[in-house]
Order: C-alpha cells, then sequence, then structure tokens
C-alpha cells in the first residue's frame, strides 16, 4: 500500500514571513490527515523558517532544486548538506521549468538523483511530454526517455524514498488537465520502466504522482487512479483553502 503525496511547489511566491503564516495555519488545519504525506516546498530563503515551525507535525519540507556538489565555488546554488541542515527531506528536481528556462538537460537531473540519494534526500523527479510531443504521440517515448535517463545507474538498494511526478508540460499553469484516464496511462507505463530498471518490487512501492492544474474540484477524480499516488501541485498550493481541499479530497478517496 502506497501512501499518497501532496507536495505544494510554491516556485518563486512566498516572502519567508508569508510562508511562515501559512504553514502555522496549514499544520492546524491538517493535524488529523492521517493517510496523506503532505509536503510543502518553498523558495530556499524560507526553507528553514517553515522547517522550523513545521517541525513536529505531519507536514513536511522539500526545496525546489538543488546543485549535484558537496560544496564549493559555484555562485548562487546550494548544496543537499544545506538542504538537510536548513530541514528538507525531500528535493523537486528536473522540473519542466528548470529544463526550459534554466537549461536543464537529462544528465545533469541525472547527477542531481544520486547526489540527493547519497546524501538521504528523496528526490522528486519531474517528467513529462510538451504539447508537441504529445499531439505527435510521442508521449511514452518521450516519457520513458527522461526517466531511464534520470535514473541511470542508480540501484534499487540506494533509492528509497524515490518520487516520480509524471507533469505534462502543456497542464502546468495552464488550467488545462490531463485527463484521469490519459494521466493514469502514463503513470502506469512509467511505473512498468521503472519495474524495469530497478524491478518490480520497487515499481510496486515508488509513488508516482501526477503534476499539471490540480485543484479541489479534479483532484478526487485524479487520486482514485490506480497508478496516481498523489500530487504535485503549483498555483493551488499556493492558497490554503484550495491546497487543503486537495489533501482532503486524497484523503477521502482512500476511505471509498
Ligand atoms: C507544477 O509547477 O509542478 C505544477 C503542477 O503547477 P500547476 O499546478 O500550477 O499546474
Amino acid at each position: 500500500m502506497r501512501t499518497p503525496v501532496i507536495a505544494g511547489n510554491w516556485k518563486m511566491n512566498k516572502t519567508a514571513t508569508e510562508a511562515v503564516s501559512f504553514c502555522l495555519e496549514l499544520r492546524d488545519r491538517v493535524a488529523d490527515i492521517d493517510r496523506v504525506d503532505i509536503l510543502v516546498c518553498p523558495p530556499f530563503t524560507a526553507l528553514k523558517p517553515v522547517a522550523d515551525v513545521l517541525d513536529g507535525s505531519r507536514v513536511m519540507v522539500g526545496a525546489q532544486n538543488m546543485y549535484a556538489a558537496d560544496e564549493g565555488a559555484y555562485t548562487g546554488e546550494v548544496s543537499p548538506r544545506m538542504l538537510l541542515d536548513a530541514g528538507c527531506s525531500f528535493v523537486i528536481l528536473g522540473h519542466s521549468e528548470r529544463r526550459q528556462y534554466f537549461g536543464e538537460t537529462d544528465r545533469m537531473v541525472n547527477e542531481k538523483v544520486r547526489v540527493a540519494l547519497r546524501y538521504g534526500l528523496k528526490p522528486i523527479v519531474c517528467v513529462g511530454e510538451s504539447l508537441e510531443q504529445r499531439e505527435k504521440g510521442t508521449t511514452t517515448t518521450v516519457v520513458g526517455e527522461q526517466v531511464r535517463n534520470a535514473l541511470s545507474g542508480v540501484a534499487a538498494e540506494e533509492a528509497a524514498g524515490l518520487v516520480i511526478a509524471y507533469e505534462p508540460v502543456w497542464a502546468i499553469g495552464t488550467g488545462r488537465t490531463a485527463s484521469p484516464k490519459d494521466a493514469q496511462e502514463v503513470n502506469a507505463f512509467i511505473r512498468e520502466v521503472v519495474a524495469g530498471l530497478l524491478g518490480a518490487s520497487f515499481a510496486g512501492k515508488v509513488c508516482i504522482l501526477y503534476g499539471g492544474s490540480v485543484k479541489p474540484d479534479n483532484a478526487r477524480d485524479l487520486m482514485s487512479q490506480p497508478d496516481i499516488d498523489g500530487a504535485l501541485v503549483g498555483g493551488a498550493s499556493l492558497d490554503i483553502n484550495s491546497f487543503i481541499g486537495i489533501i482532503t479530497a486524497t484523503q477521502e478517496v482512500l476511505k471509498t
């Protein structure tokens, strides 16, 4: 049985002060949620203050990116050791905005995945096709390649805690969501690819999320799919009521 993960990717939103006041309320309002793993991924500047207020609560903290080196002369970058020290247990890697605006390649994502795992940070590896690729019918080719490249050289024994997020690029921040059936098909395909790489037992345990315009009113249908184990939520995670609505819908699916 996989525990679903609802992760909020705040992108470049919320100051540390705003993030802390959001998390104080979140912490109290999700205190009774017991079947969903909840995660917020604030900008770097808010990680430590957010982790401090969430300490001892059910809500975990993740970063949105990291650099694949221990330390050194990499101006502007943040290392896995710094993320751990700030209270992170997860890190989003290979988000499509990183790939699109900051030139992240599959090779860079793979390096980051390997370093994150070495440090005991759980990577949330984002994969997904563009609209053009979907229209050309190459979704599974593209996504399969991204998953294989991201996990190249990773063994099942060192990949504990790995999470994969299927995020069709055309659905991110656009209000367009993949239908539950389409998202289920790709998530099931990703699980098969993971089984080929890391074995069926690992693949049966790995959480594969869906991301792309998830909202309280579409969460239930998406989360009811057998291979969708939660959501990576952008826009709707910035609003406390929407974020809690998605968490609650997920918990309710598990009870039905
Ligand atoms: C994201 O950025 O990971 C995302 C899924 O964004 P949104 O929910 O806004 O589409």
